[in-house]
């Protein structure tokens, strides 16, 4: 199974595949144990993983990170 998290460090999204212990960061190089993760989704596959990931980056398009939680509809 794959997990979907965040980087603690850089705060960017990245797969991790549950097989593993740790995951090195694509972003910052940060390794990380992958169990100390709170993760935000989960797929079967690597297709369906990376789906999700850029479907989370399209929510976060350019907003402030610590606000897309708390959209408006306008
Ligand atoms: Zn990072």
């Amino acid at each position: 199974m794959y997990l979907i998290v965040r980087c603690p460090k850089c705060g960017g999204l990245l797969l991790a595949n549950t097989r593993y212990k740790t995951r090195t960061c694509p972003h910052c190089g940060k390794r990380m144990k992958i169990t100390a993760l709170i993760p935000l989704a989960r797929a079967y596959t690597p297709r369906d993983a990376v789906t999700i990931i850029q479907e989370l980056k399209r929510r976060e398009g350019g907003r402030d990170r610590n606000k897309y939680k708390r959209h408006k509809i306008n």
